[in-house]
């Protein structure tokens, strides 16, 4: 009977557990996840869960009784240290644990802020539940939040505070918020609302230290000679793909671990999902590291498929979603490379689509409260269409039209 190890407990590695069983394979499945909570969502943790909203049961994927009715072996507070491939196992404090195959899905780690004091007990990172429930302890007496970073999770952050009614400000070092991630009229929308909402934005930020007694940041000092006082720090400055294990075997690494379409990588019974890897994708025809659910999922689908010998293979385009106040941002498709944007709708109303254009034809979609409309791009996109922008640009121009051929 094969054995199939999986190395982490997140949306990858669980999820490619439950696609295993319903491509019924019936060998032995065995997670190990080095966190203390059975597999459980993590968008949360920077949405309902952070502001308190939602109890700590409601994150987990299944309850403990499902790993038992599917005969999946789950080890948590178990890190695997070690992989000896001669003889096919993985080694943990107490534990081996064999295998015939090896699914890496280790995830990504915050970024860490390289600076005197970020070992500050009020200085947090945003990855893990436990992360979530120190950040809860401190939040009761705390006036002032400090936010470094203006990406997604920042931005998330900053709009649960908000509602906690703290001060926030978002230290940015770019030039605007979201920089790497959308286009300039987008940054401005998502700006100009945090901003309404009584968030401080400093873009071009240059952080010249941290001000900290015992232990604890009571301010952070910009370059600029402005000071800004903070009860609480959270940096949310990227992450980093967990690589190390795979690295000391030999998988190629390089941001992320490198795999084929099939999830496969450089050694043929070791497969790797989610976002500790450098995926190759059929649609777009490149390689992709991407940090997403989305993917996650798609990833432990194709993953299952080739450890069964299935051809299901990665052809997904990427997508993502992210929730502030009562905005629903949805991405589709990569804008990088972009020549034109044309805006649907209304930015006024927080309603509207912003449509990426290259040599003429839309290569993505950001969407703000359009989520119908998101759909069909979304569907149009992932099926291969080529939309014109010249057709998307008509004043006339529905998105439903896309599928009903009426324009
Ligand atoms: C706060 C937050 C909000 C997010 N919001 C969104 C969102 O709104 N939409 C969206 O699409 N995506 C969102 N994401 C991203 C999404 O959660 C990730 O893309 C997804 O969790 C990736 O799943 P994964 O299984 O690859 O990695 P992870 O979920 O990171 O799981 C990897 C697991 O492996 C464990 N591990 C690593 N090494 C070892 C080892 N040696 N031994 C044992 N265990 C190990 C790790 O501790 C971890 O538990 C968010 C992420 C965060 C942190």
């Amino acid at each position: 009977m094969s054995k199939v190890l999986i190395i982490g407990g997140g949306h990858a590695g669980a999820n490619t557990a439950y696609a295993l069983r319903k491509d019924s394979f019936d060998g032995e499945i065995t997670i190990i996840s080095d966190e203390g909570h059975l597999p459980y969502h993590r968008p949360p943790l920077s949405k309902d869960f952070l502001k308190q909203n939602m109890a700590t049961e409601k994150l987990s994927f299944k309850p403990s009784n499902f790993y038992e009715e599917q005969n999946i072996s789950i080890n948590l507070n178990t890190r695997i240290n070690a992989i000896n491939l001669e003889l096919s196992h993985a080694k943990a404090k107490d534990n081996l644990f064999d295998f015939d195959y090896l699914v890496f899905a280790t995830g990504a780690s915050p970024r860490l802020l390289p600076m005197e004091n970020a070992d500050a007990k009020n200085l947090f990172y945003l990855r893990r539940i436990t992360d979530v429930l120190s950040i809860h302890e401190s939040i009761g007496s705390a006036k002032n939040i400090v936010l470094i970073g203006g990406g997604y999770i920042g931005l998330e952050v900053a709009s649960a505070m908000i509602e906690l009614g703290l001060n926030v400000t978002i230290l940015e070092a770019e030039d605007r918020i979201l920089q790497r991630v959308t286009s300039p009229e987008v940054s401005k929308f998502y700006n100009d609302f945090h901003s309404k909402k009584g968030v401080e934005i400093i873009c071009n930020a240059k952080i010249a230290s941290l001000n900290a007694e015992n232990k604890m940041i009571n301010a952070v000092l910009l370059e600029s000679g402005k000071s800004i006082a903070a009860d609480i720090v959270l940096a949310g400055i990227g992450a980093i793909p967990n690589t190390q294990l795979a690295d000391s075997i030999g998988l190629n690494c390089s941001n992320g671990i490198k795999t084929d379409k099939y999830c496969r990588t450089s050694i043929p019974n070791i497969l790797a999902v989610g976002d500790c890897t450098s995926s190759f994708n059929a649609l777009l025809n490149q390689e992709l590291r991407l940090e997403s659910v989305p993917n996650a999922l798609a990833q432990s689908k194709i993953a299952s498929s080739s450890i069964v010998g299935n051809e299901l293979f990665n052809n997904e385009m990427p997508w993502f979603w992210s929730d502030q106040y009562d905005l629903k941002l949805q991405m589709a498709g990569l804008s990088s490379g972009y020549d034109e944007c044309h805006i649907i709708g209304d930015i006024d109303l927080a309603e509207f689509i912003a449509c990426y254009g290259k040599n003429g034809y839309l290569i993505a979609v950001d969407s703000v409260n359009q989520s119908k409309q998101f759909m069909l791009f979304k569907k149009a996109l992932g099926n291969g269409f080529q939309l014109e922008m010249s057709l998307i640009k008509d004043k006339n121009f529905q998105p439903e039209s896309i599928f009903s051929g009426s324009n």
